[in-house]
């Protein structure tokens, strides 16, 4: 296996057990969830869709979503995550999701186009090859299918936000969570998409109010930002 850093899953796996703790350092997955969840849902119709959530952790959007799709399956390589995931998904009494440590690139050769709308969130700034989950996600979603991708931006005002902010200011995340050089211009992750296939659709900035600790909808794709793209028919 090798796009995968094997530090950043260790970070995610010893966080595990505080996934579902919204007070946390998965605050701010928590406070984006509602807005992610309902700009999927608007675009592309959760209902009686098959999802693949990619890099879904201890799984808030990969539960969100199954309250509304057909099923959704969650794939992670942070064994820890995926045990809570798990747990909680138990627990919640969901039945329609299913969790399973692969690799997207793996999954993608074992399923090609088997679903109809994929996610991958928070997580391409954290492989060694992002490139590769994009082709990745463009032959595990069926033609004409959905994909959608949020990353941080690379410029001063996102490793200023993103990181001087987010984890030595507000102390929101722990310090080294992001690296800035891993952050990905939306021109960047667009370029990718095409490359694979995938036909950009729209782009949208998520923007955080650390005062009101709420994010929203935006303009400005300059930190924080979602990318949805169909794959073409
Ligand atoms: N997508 C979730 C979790 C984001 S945290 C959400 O937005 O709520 C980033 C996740 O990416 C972690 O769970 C981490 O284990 C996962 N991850 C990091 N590298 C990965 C890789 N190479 N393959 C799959 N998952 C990976």
């Amino acid at each position: 296996m090798s796009n995968v850093d094997p530090q950043e899953l260790s970070k995610f796996g010893e966080l595990a057990h505080r996934w579902w703790d919204r007070n946390s350092e998965f605050r701010p997955l928590h406070d984006m969830n509602p807005l992610r969840l309902e700009w999927i849902d608007t675009l592309a119709g959760l209902a009686g869709k098959r999802v693949l959530d990619i890099g879904c952790g201890g799984g808030i959007l990969s539960e969100a979503m199954a309250g509304r799709a057909e099923h959704v399956t969650g794939i992670d390589l942070a064994t820890k995550a995926l045990g809570v995931a798990r747990l909680h998904a138990m627990e919640s009494g969901v039945e329609n999701i299913e969790y399973r440590e692969v690799a997207a690139e793996t999954l993608a050769a074992e399923a090609p186009h088997r679903f109809d709308l994929v996610t991958c969130m928070e997580m391409l700034e954290h492989v060694p090859d992002p490139a590769s989950v994009v082709r990745a996600c463009a032959e595990l979603v069926r033609p004409g299918g959905w994909v959608f991708f949020s990353t941080l931006n690379r410029n001063a005002k996102s490793f200023l936000f993103g990181i001087v902010g987010a984890e030595y200011l507000l102390r929101l995340l722990p310090k080294g969570t992001h690296e800035y050089a891993r952050f990905i211009r939306p021109s960047e992750l667009a370029a990718w998409c095409r490359a694979a296939g995938l036909d950009l659709a729209t782009t949208r900035g998520m923007e955080y109010n650390p005062l009101t600790r709420r994010f929203s909808l935006s303009d400005d794709c300059s930190v924080n930002y979602l990318l949805a793209c169909r794959l073409r028919p």
